[in-house]
């Protein structure tokens, strides 16, 4: 019997447990946790990102803003935002919205932001405390990817296969390392790999994070496997889409996640959780 599994109403609950927290916070009149988002530029898809990011902030009642800088804006100017974000005793998450204008110099700015204000997890700093099995933040999608994998009971994968398509630095590698912290046994594979359907019909497990409309089909799935599929397309008729070919392959999963109300709102709400991860190190309510 296969199932759908909704993100949308797992993050919900995550989200509940940190509005109890935050209403507390209020109650004892505690500074509140405070996410900042910088987007440079009017990219469409980027806009509304940063929009669901506001939203879920102001759902929970989380403080947040949203610096908002012109497409033109210089590297120096945009370091400058990210030094005083990083100086700022109320700032908790800095979150920069990729992809940035195609003349600034993203791997420099994401280094430049304190890796104990990285909540998207990307500063090699908290890459590599990952790889080490030793996270300060998780990147956001991997991490609501294994949340949701928890929560129907797949915590240890010891002797599972694992196969995640696509490497990229925000999902893929991520998500593939922490599927290996977990015991699966993990293959990777990419736009060079060759005959890719046989390998990803090895998986118990299959992510998919590629980008293309529907690429994923019956004849790339084991029968039974979970299937999670993060990718967010427009098909031919402009209609939301994943990368996995839903209709024709539900039938023979054991799970699979929806695009959308899948892997997307567990994205946001991983974000908002390392926001609240940051805070309570920051105010040592950890008593590290
Ligand atoms: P990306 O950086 O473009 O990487 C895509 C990966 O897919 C690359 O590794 C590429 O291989 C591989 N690939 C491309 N065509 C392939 C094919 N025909 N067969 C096998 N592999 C192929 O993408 P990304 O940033 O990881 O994002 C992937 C998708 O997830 C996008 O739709 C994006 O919008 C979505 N996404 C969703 C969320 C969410 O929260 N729901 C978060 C992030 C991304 P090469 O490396 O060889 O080029």
């Amino acid at each position: 019997m296969s199932e759908i599994l909704y993100g949308s109403e797992i993050a919900q609950t995550v989200k509940d447990g940190l509005k109890k927290e935050l209403d507390q916070l209020r109650l004892q009149q505690k500074r509140i946790p405070k996410l900042v988002v910088v987007l440079v530029g009017d990219n469409p898809s980027s806009l509304s990102y940063v929009t669901g990011k506001e939203k879920a902030c102001s759902a929970i009642g989380m403080d947040h803003e949203l610096i908002h800088l012109p497409e033109q804006t210089t590297q120096s100017e945009l370091m400058n935002v990210v030094q005083r974000l990083n100086q700022d005793a109320a700032v908790d998450g800095i979150l920069v919205q990729l992809p940035l204008p195609k003349h600034l110099q993203e791997r420099e700015i994401l280094l430049a932001i304190d890796p104990k204000k990285d909540v998207d997890g990307f500063h090699p700093y908290n890459i590599g405390r990952m790889m080490m099995q030793d996270p300060v933040y998780l990147p956001c999608t991997p991490k609501g990817i294994i949340y949701m994998l928890e929560t129907i009971g797949l915590d240890d994968l010891s002797g599972k296969e694992a196969v995640v398509i696509g490497r990229s630095n925000i999902v893929g590698k991520p998500v593939a390392q922490l599927l290996l912290n977990k015991n699966a046994t993990v293959t990777v594979c990419h736009s060079q790999t060759k005959d890719i359907k046989e390998v990803a019909k090895r998986g118990d497990i299959l992510v998919v994070a590629v980008g293309k409309p529907r690429l994923i089909n019956h004849e790339w799935i084991k029968k039974g496997a979970v299937v999670i599929d993060v990718g967010v397309n427009r098909d031919e008729h402009n209609k939301l889409c994943g990368d996995v070919d839903f209709e024709d392959v539900k039938d023979m999963v054991s799970y699979i996640t929806p695009v959308p109300k899948g892997v997307g709102p567990m994205t946001i709400a991983m974000l908002l959780e390392n926001t609240m991860e940051s805070y309570k190190r920051r105010e040592n309510i950890y008593g590290i």
